[in-house]
């Protein structure tokens, strides 16, 4: 007897997502080097929201972000990200089973 277990990408890509254009709901705050939180971001994040530039900052692209709260937990207390909740009716639409 065998057992399939889905793959964690297949499972999110049945979540959709909302984006609200013009209005991110999480902003990376201006900086030249970006600190080690920061730049720990392009690979913890679980929805890969966050990237590093060629001239080192780093940016995100909060579409597909899932609100887990890692990055506010990592970022936001030391001022290098602004993190709220998507406007009502926007972000994440989980979907499960
Ligand atoms: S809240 Fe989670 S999924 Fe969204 S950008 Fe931050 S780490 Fe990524």
């Amino acid at each position: 007897m065998s057992t399939q277990v889905a793959r964690v990408e297949e499972k999110l890509f049945q979540n959709r997502y909302l984006v609200d254009q013009g209005k991110p709901h999480i902003v990376v705050q201006p900086h030249t080097t970006p600190s080690k939180n920061l730049l720990a971001m392009t690979k913890i994040c679980p929805a890969g929201c966050y990237e590093q530039t060629a001239s080192g900052q780093v940016e995100i692209t909060p579409d597909g972000c899932l609100e887990c709260g890692t990055c506010r937990v990592l970022c936001e207390p030391q001022g290098d990200i602004v993190w709220n909740y998507p406007r009502g009716g926007y972000g994440v639409l989980f979907k499960f089973g």
